[in-house]
């Protein structure tokens, strides 16, 4: 730290994203990224003449990438917003919502690590309520809570979910304040709360093309809400980085969405693949909570979480342990092929003693 860190930022504890080693190739577990590469279309559209046109600035209005994602969704362009990944949505969210403790906000203590980030970063006055003793979101705990609410359907890095019903009970039950869903993982299985917006003002779901579009290195997020609340986040964009996407990312996110049924089918294939290997791993003892996401959170009692992520890493398997005292006994472990799952149970049996 310089002595010239401005005071508000030296206690900041910035978030730690999940390891990206170099030193050897690994079968990847750990990041939730796809295992399948982008389709074709994506693929074709880093060319020559779109890599020429990189001396012009993109649009800033991401135009086109929101016409077409406002067209799969059924809504009008001032009903979407782009940005550069999800966690920029998220971060503009907490800015203009959150900040400076003008409106507190409340998340699961168990979630996505970037919002407890956010929510120091701005000075928001925040609670963390615990989830319960089965690792679930007790939605009644955000039932007409009377303050803004974020909650990742499925949540991360439990992969369990919300019904409608329940989002629609904390949606419906607090008018007066901002409910963001992080949908980051939905398209693996569980229910859109999408449908939602058209009725109720005071709702944000941010999507990701990192995950079920298989897009992580693009940086591609989105967010569906009322129009309002659309030009709220464009302008705390217009008031930072106007030209926050890439040409390059924005042409890969509309040929993503032209190619949609391709994505949609692999998360079909990989939800086949959680199923297997949750079943493979309780038949060998392991908890391993009921994910719709594409990772699963499983602990064994025979061994403790750190002991088995490092013993799979040494055999060249990645995934991720989280040190937090009520989940340290799990590991995360994203779902990658059927080849690359059938390393990962080949090694957790050999270091079980189980193969
Ligand atoms: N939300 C959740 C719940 C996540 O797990 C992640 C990925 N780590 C994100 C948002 C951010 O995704 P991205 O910025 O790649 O869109």
């Amino acid at each position: 730290m310089s002595r010239f860190l401005n005071e508000k930022y030296k206690a900041l504890k910035e978030y730690v994203p999940g390891e990206q080693p170099k030193d050897m190739k690994y079968v990847k577990l750990n990041t939730n990224e796809s295992p399948f590469p982008p389709s074709e279309g994506v693929v074709n559209a880093v060319n020559r003449e779109n890599a020429e046109l990189l001396r012009l600035y993109p649009d800033p209005d991401c135009s086109e990438l929101c016409e077409k994602l406002a067209g799969l969704f059924g809504f009008e362009k001032e009903n979407v917003f782009v940005s550069n990944g999800s966690d920029d949505i998220l971060n503009f969210a907490f800015m203009a919502f959150c900040s400076d403790g003008e409106t507190p906000v409340v998340f699961p203590d168990i979630s996505y690590g970037f919002y407890k980030v956010y929510a120091d970063l701005h000075k928001a006055d925040y609670q963390q309520i615990p989830l319960k003793a089965d690792f679930s979101i007790c939605a009644d705990d955000y039932v007409g809570v009377g303050k803004n609410v974020v909650i990742a359907n499925p949540n991360a890095p439990t992969g369990l979910t919300l019904s409608l019903d329940e989002i629609e009970r904390i949606v419906a039950s607090n008018p007066e304040n901002i409910v963001l869903i992080d949908e980051a993982y939905v398209d693996f299985g569980a229910r859109s709360c999408i449908g939602l917006v058209p009725k109720y003002d005071n709702l944000i779901v941010v999507r990701t093309f990192s995950k079920s579009y298989s897009l992580a290195g693009a940086r591609l997020g989105f967010a569906i809400a009322s129009k309002e609340i659309i030009a709220d986040l464009n302008k705390i964009k217009f008031s930072t980085n106007p030209y926050n996407i890439n040409r390059i990312s924005l042409i890969a996110g509309c040929r993503a969405i032209e190619e949609n049924s391709y994505y949609m089918n692999n998360c079909k294939l990989i939800a086949k693949t959680r199923r297997r290997v949750t079943e493979e791993l309780r038949r060998i003892g392991f908890e391993v909570l009921d994910s719709e996401a594409n990772f699963i959170f499983a602990r064994t009692a025979e061994m403790d979480g750190e002991t088995l992520y490092l013993e799979l890493k040494k055999r060249g398997v990645l995934v991720r342990h989280f040190t937090v005292e009520r989940i340290k006994d799990f590991n995360r472990i994203t779902i990658g092929t059927d080849d690359e799952m059938n390393v990962f149970l080949r090694e957790v049996k050999t270091i079980l003693g189980k193969a």
